[in-house]
Order: C-alpha cells, then structure tokens, then sequence
C-alpha cells in the first residue's frame, strides 16, 4: 500500500502518513496540498501525491512539550505499545513506572510502559525482577510515526 507522508504548513515537520485515498480525500476537502508529486500519473485534476503540505499550521503542543520532544503522556504510551501491556499482553489502559517513582525511576520514555489495571496493581512498587514480571518488549522513545498509524489519521478541517 502506498502511504502518502503529510507535512505540516511550511513543509518542515512531518506529522504521519495517510493512504493514497485519504490523500486524494484531503486536496478534494482543500486542507492539503500537493508537496512534491509522482512524476506523470494524475488522479482526477491532482497529480499523485508522493507527500502533502497541509494548507494550515496545526500547533502540535498536545504531542510535543515546549522542549519539542513526544511527551510521554498516558495516550502518547499506550499508543506507542499499541494498547498492548508490556507484561501479559492483554488490553491495556494505564501506564507503569518499569522502575517505580519510589525507587528513583524518572517519567521517561525508557521507563514508562503500557500496563493493564491487573499487572499495574500486582507489579505494585517494584521493578519487573522483584515482581517476577518479565517486559515481554523494551520500552523505547518513539517518532510521531510510531504513534499515529496510518490506519487512524487525525482529521483535518
Ligand atoms: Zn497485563
């Protein structure tokens, strides 16, 4: 499937990738623009898109923190574990300090993971060796790529 890269206005910040059909959707609705093109294939008047411009900046404050990087916020963890909780696997909800706050673990990336209420509770205060509760993968810092599949793009106005 091809996927389209969609920038930010001004052309410097990429924000995720859509489908083809969600990028010919979006130059039909005028929210998008074409950035750069396919050369020589057209789709109704539009020239196939290999990347788009949005028409209008949209302020990303609710991803990034004033320092520029992803914030590590509930919503932004589970969806780079895909909802998944690091240590059964099951539907997860919550987010786990992997070294918990009590013992000096920081909120970062490295040490937040998704967690179902179950795991979150029966981990209680203590790293995965104390608790006997293996991470099933490693806690790493995502792109905005990693976070916002294709599958769920934001909608534009
Ligand atoms: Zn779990």
């Amino acid at each position: 499937m091809t996927l389209v890269i969609v920038f930010n206005a001004g052309g410097e910040q990429v924000l995720h990738r859509v489908t083809l059909q969600h990028a010919i959707s979006m130059l039909y609705r005028q929210v998008a623009r074409v950035h750069e093109a396919v050369p020589g294939q057209h789709f109704g008047p539009f020239p196939v898109p290999r990347s788009l411009e949005l028409v209008r900046y949209v302020y990303t404050r609710w991803v990034y923190e004033s320092t520029g990087h992803l914030a590590c916020t509930l919503p932004n963890v589970l969806r780079r574990d895909g909802f998944r909780c690091a240590y059964c696997g099951r539907r997860a909800a919550t987010r786990d300090h992997v070294v918990p706050r009590s013992q000096g673990g920081p909120s970062t990336w490295l040490n937040l993971v998704a967690a179902c209420a179950s795991c979150n509770g029966r981990k209680r205060d203590r790293t995965p060796d104390q608790a006997g509760m293996p991470l099933r993968f490693a806690a790493f810092v995502p792109t905005l790529t990693d976070l916002f599949r294709p599958e769920k793009p934001p909608r534009y106005t």
